[in-house]
Parts: structure tokens; sequence; C-alpha cells
């Protein structure tokens, strides 16, 4: 192979897109079972409408489809048909377990097989690698991460921390309100909130201060903390917070 790229994600599915209009020959390899990269495993309850917004793919728009479908559903049949119409090389589930140096060339291994190449893209995203805060005590109940979240049925009648200010926090706090017995939020600092739309504007400034940070060799802060949280109709009608 002139290129392995590992993940098929967004990331993944537009590198592969430009590695096939290059004519270099290469394959994509992705743990997951099914086309959508990280999206097909969101919680049934995050709608599309309720997303920030789906970028296009290089090459092939997101179909105009109802805001009600769970994102899982749409993004994973979107990255599908776009795995079919340009023709992707996507191979599934295969995990790559170790990328080597083998002479002069790379050598990626997995269980199902090895493939030698020029270079690897690493296109694996932060889905499978959830961060999960230490808490000193002695808390014995149930405690889960985004990555496992199932939607709010579960927590009905019980009280129920919600951890983290970011835009996930937001919609679980929502949701889950409205069926536990008592709800709390907890941020490491004041939650900040951005009144009006998310302009093009607004969003080329976050852009620009991310890469700021990146480039002086920093770790990017949070998300939300450039972002701000959406202020929608949704989180203005919801009673305070304890
Ligand atoms: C709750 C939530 C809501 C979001 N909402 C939005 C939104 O509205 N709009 C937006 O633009 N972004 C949103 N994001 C962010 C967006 O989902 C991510 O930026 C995007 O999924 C990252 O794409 P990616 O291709 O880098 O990685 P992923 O989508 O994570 O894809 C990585 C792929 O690599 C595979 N992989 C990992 N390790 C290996 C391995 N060893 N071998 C083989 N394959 C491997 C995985 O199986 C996966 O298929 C949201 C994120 C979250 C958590």
């Amino acid at each position: 192979m002139d290129v392995v790229v590992i993940g098929a994600g967004q990331a993944g599915l537009s590198a592969a897109y430009f590695l096939r209009r290059s004519g270099l020959e290469f394959v994509v390899l992705d743990a997951n079972p099914a086309p959508g990269g990280a999206w097909q495993h969101r919680w049934p309850t995050l709608r599309l409408g309720k997303v920030h917004g789906i970028h296009d793919l290089p090459g092939m728009s997101l179909p105009h489809v109802n805001p009600d479908l769970p994102a899982s559903e749409v993004v994973g049949d979107y990255f599908g048909s776009y795995e079919h119409e340009f023709d992707l090389p996507v191979l599934r589930p295969v995990t790559v377990k170790a990328v080597r140096e083998a002479a002069g060339d790379l050598l990626v291994e997995s269980g199902a097989g090895s493939w030698v190449t020029r270079a690897v893209i690493n296109a694996t995203g932060t889905w499978d690698k959830p961060f999960w805060p230490y808490y000193p005590g002695t808390f014995t109940g149930r405690q889960l991460h985004t990555a496992d979240y199932r939607g709010p049925a579960e927590f009905t009648g019980k009280r129920v921390i919600v951890v983290g200010g970011g835009a996930s926090g937001v919609q679980a706090l929502l949701e889950i309100a409205e069926v536990a017995a008592t709800t709390t939020w907890v941020t490491r600092r004041p939650p900040i909130w951005r009144d009006g739309p998310f302009t093009p504007e607004h969003g080329r400034a976050v852009v620009a201060k991310v890469a700021a940070t990146v480039e002086a060799g920093h770790v990017p802060d949070s998300v939300v903390s450039v972002t701000g949280l959406s202020l929608t109709p949704e989180v203005i009608a919801a009673p305070p917070a304890s």
C-alpha cells in the first residue's frame, strides 16, 4: 500500500476521498462493525435536530432528512452511502493492534491481517478512550460516561449528578431532569452561555483561537470554553439547576 488509513469516521473518510482522487493505493481499516465512526454509538435520544450540525464530507452533501431521527442512524446511513458512492476500500471490523517500522516502510498489524505501507493516517478519533475523572471517597452507586449513555429512562426516580459543563452534559441534564427524583449539575467553573447564533465569523474566531493554542504547543482547552454553550429554547425553559 501507499497509505493505510486507520479509522472510518469523518476524518478517515475525508482522507480516503482525496486519496482516491490522487490515484494512490490505499485501504481504510475500521474497528467498528458498521459505517458511521463514533456517531453510530451516540445515544438514541440525540436526534439530528439537537446536534450542532454535521459538516458535509468532501464531494457529497448530507441529504435533508427528518430532524427527529437519531443522529446515529442518519450519519451511519450518510457515511455508508459515501463509502459506496466513492467506492472507498473500507475493511471492517478490523482493529489495528500495532504499527511497526519494517525495512524503511511501516507494518500495520491487526487480527485480520497485516499491511506493509509507505504511510499511515491515524484517524482513530477519541470516542473509544473516554475520560473518567477520579473521585476520592466511597461512592458505590452507578457511574457511567456518556459513551455508555443510552437515554434517560434508566434514571427514572433516581438521584442523579451530571458532571461536566459541555454540550453533552447539558443535554443529559435536560432529559434526565424530566424523569429523575433529583438532579444536580457539577461543573469545574460556571457554564459559559452564548446568547445569539453561532455565526460563521464566530466559528472562524473559535478555530483561530484553538489553532493558535495548538501551534504554541499547548493542549487545547475544552470545546465549550471557546464556543460557549448554546442558550437554546429548551435550556431557557428548564428549571434552575441545583
Ligand atoms: C455527544 C457528541 C456530539 C457531537 N456533536 C457534533 C456535532 O453536532 N457536529 C460535529 O461536527 N461534531 C460533533 N461531535 C464531534 C464529532 O462527533 C467528532 O469530532 C467526530 O466524530 C470525529 O471524527 P473522527 O473521524 O476524528 O473520529 P471517529 O468518528 O471517532 O472515528 C474514528 C474511527 O476509528 C476507528 N478506530 C479507532 N481505533 C481503531 C483501531 N485501533 N483500528 C481500527 N479502527 C480504529 C473507530 O472504530 C472509529 O470508527 C460530537 C461529539 C460528541 C461526543
